[in-house]
């Protein structure tokens, strides 16, 4: 009995652990720097998107802020201008998966390693970048995560503040409101450049950043000193 139970702990511990990406239990991710004083990441998933992406875009150029990208391939494929012109605009990009499955988790080390590779000479040959980062969908690491990142040489990169911007239900001054509450020295934030209204929730937490005194690197800036 007690050893069931036990399992059924363990499991739990494991599956939760899985979905955590700040505690790092299967890989190094870069999620904060807080000897980086007062100054943020701001990143977007899931783009590009033509509509959304280039509100964003625009924003930031406006705003003279650089962000950091972390692309879908397939959608990058799609849209090649769209990413020649993120990272003319001075951003970082890093890589997304291909398709932002919801299997990608629960595939093999070697598959995995192979998307992401795919994507990184798909980035390379737009862009004649190299990107290392890598951040997971959904945020989900385990030991295979673990390996692809190893075998593919990447950085992983989480979050500090999840704005939790994808929910439906949320208005966008309760989004803001989150990440104000949440502000800390070389915290990176979560953000997603694919959705409705993007920029208009960029408008606001850029207004509260300028408040509060914080300013804004990329993730390859705020991590410069960190070892691989
Ligand atoms: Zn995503």
């Amino acid at each position: 009995m007690y050893v069931i139970i036990a399992i059924l702990l363990a499991g739990f511990v494991l599956f939760f652990c899985s979905y955590e990406i700040r505690l790092g239990a299967y890989v190094r991710c870069l999620c904060r720097n807080r000897a980086a004083g007062r100054v943020v990441a701001l990143t977007f998933d899931d783009g590009p998107h033509p509509v959304q992406t280039p509100r964003v875009l625009d924003l930031l150029r406006d705003r003279g802020v650089r962000a950091t990208f972390f692309l879908v391939g397939s959608k990058a494929e799609q849209h090649p201008g769209l990413v020649r012109r993120i990272v003319a605009e001075g951003h970082d990009i890093g890589i997304h998966t291909w398709a932002h499955g919801a299997g990608f988790p629960m595939q093999g080390s070697e598959a995995m390693a192979a998307d992401i590779l795919r994507c990184r000479a798909l980035l390379k040959a737009m862009t004649g970048e190299e990107t290392c980062l890598f951040r997971p969908p959904f945020g989900v690491t385990n030991p295979m995560v673990a390996r692809a990142v190893k075998r593919t040489r990447s950085r992983c990169v989480g979050w500090s503040i999840r704005s939790l911007d994808t929910l439906l239900h949320r208005s966008r001054e309760a989004v803001a409101r989150r990440i104000r509450r949440r502000l800390g020295d070389g915290k990176v934030i979560l953000l997603h450049d694919d959705r409705p209204g993007a920029e208009r929730l960029l408008a606001m937490v850029l207004d509260d950043l300028r408040r509060c005194g914080y300013g804004t690197a990329t993730v390859g800036e705020l991590f410069k000193n960190e070892k691989r």
